[in-house]
């Protein structure tokens, strides 16, 4: 083993996938496992979605595609931009790839250099730090809290700049907390980064479509920091497309050229039925299409249901979550506690503990970097979710 690069040995495994990986393995084995690990709807994709990507494999849409994507597509994504968030990015300023974590991998790449600081508010989206370290970088973290929606405020994001910070990622909708940053939050952000102008900001918006709250707010609508955002999107979760490995950016031009040169070394381009689905994808706007408007809508009953039912746990703690299909809860009044062979130190004990007490599989909040608490993806039946609840405040209640 210890003939395996450093960047490896160094870096851990997505715990995301890490536990859905576990609740598959324990499935096979014939268990009943409820999975809340992954995030990924359990929607499947719009039919015309699916309707263009057959006839592009009749039409031989089956040959290389240019590396940042083909033309058509990135047409319509600037479109998209223009339509949904009022951003104006040319077709040369997008980057299409193997989903948005190829994206941010991509983004992170091509800007941070060995010992540059990259700011990453906490709870984050576990990939962010795991791809930091691979580039080398060095991530500072700012807590925040559950009171304050997990939210960051300019000046804990502006006492936290030095000499050496590059860049700022965070996801609105927040994935794992569900929080949303209003225009006037992101106003805030944007007027001190303007006083900041080498440093860099991702604004992961991949979860744009699943927001209850109303209209989304992009980053990169104030102008005068247009060019230190990159915008992070895909067609993962608002259209239930996880499967088919496609996400972009929208950045400054000698950023997606970077990005453009090293996609080109490493994948070529991603997928081309992937790509020409995306095109009809794109083309669906969000205020009129009923396949959107109706996943939307069923997560947000789902999440109804389950503020309503988490509440009923004694020692969770919860706020509503205004977008995206998680629940962050505060789980840390069980530490301390025992039940038969398992003593709770922490989340991953906590985590440990339900997955084989209860049959549900849920992700550690250390793994998003807040150990009080532990990650529900709601994306799976009513059904499911109220049997999933059941079995968790049965184990919980042994806890002594
Ligand atoms: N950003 C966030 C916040 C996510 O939750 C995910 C998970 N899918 C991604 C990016 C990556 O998305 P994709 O599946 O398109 O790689
Ligand atoms: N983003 C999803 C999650 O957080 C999918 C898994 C992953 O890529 O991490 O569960």
């Amino acid at each position: 083993m210890e003939y395996l690069a450093n960047r490896v040995l160094k870096m851990s495994e997505s715990e995301t996938l890490a536990m859905t990986r576990i609740a598959r393995e324990l499935k096979a084995q014939g268990k009943d496992i409820i999975s809340l690990s992954i995030g990924e709807p359990d929607f499947n994709t719009p039919e015309e979605v699916k309707n263009y990507a057959k006839q592009a494999i009749d039409d031989n849409w089956t040959h290389y595609p240019p590396v940042p994507g083909y033309p058509e597509l990135r047409e319509a994504i600037s479109k998209k931009f223009k339509r949904d968030n009022n951003l104006n990015y040319s077709p040369e300023q997008i980057i299409v790839s193997t989903g948005a974590k190829q994206s941010i991998y991509q983004v992170v790449m091509s800007l941070v250099n060995p010992d540059d600081e990259v700011i990453i508010p906490a709870p984050y989206w576990v990939s962010y730090k795991e791809i930091v370290k691979v580039a080398e970088g060095k991530c500072v973290f700012i807590k925040t809290t559950l009171e304050n929606d997990f939210k960051v405020t300019p000046a804990q994001l502006e006492a936290a700049i030095t000499n050496k910070t590059k860049l700022i990622m965070f996801s609105s909708p927040s994935n794992p907390t569900g929080m949303l940053y209003s225009k006037d939050e992101l106003k805030g952000i944007a007027d001190m980064l303007s006083r900041h102008k080498n440093v860099f900001v991702m604004a992961d918006e991949i979860y744009e479509h699943i927001n209850f709250q109303g209209k989304h707010e992009s980053l990169a609508q104030f102008d005068k920091i247009k060019e230190q955002v990159i915008t992070i999107n895909g067609v993962a979760k608002g259209f239930a497309m996880t499967g088919w490995r496609l996400g972009y950016i929208g950045a400054p031009l000698a950023i997606a050229k970077a990005c453009d040169k090293l996609q080109g070394q490493v994948t070529s381009a991603t997928c081309s039925i992937a790509q020409r689905a995306a095109i009809k994808a794109m083309e669906m706007n969000p205020k009129t299409s009923k396949d959107i408007i109706s996943m939307r809508n069923k997560f947000k009953e789902r999440r109804d249901m389950m503020f309503h039912l988490l509440q009923e746990i004694p020692g969770v703690k919860t706020r509503l979550p205004q977008g995206a299909f998680y629940f962050f809860p505060e789980v840390n009044s069980y530490f301390g506690k025992k039940y038969d062979k398992y003593t709770i130190n922490d989340s991953n004990d906590l985590t440990m503990y339900l997955l084989y007490e209860a049959n549900v599989a849920l992700v550690p909040g250390a793994a998003f970097g807040d150990d009080n608490c532990i990650r529900f993806s709601y994306a799976t039946s009513n059904e499911l979710l109220v049997e999933a609840i059941k079995r968790i405040k049965n184990a919980l209640s042994k806890l002594q």
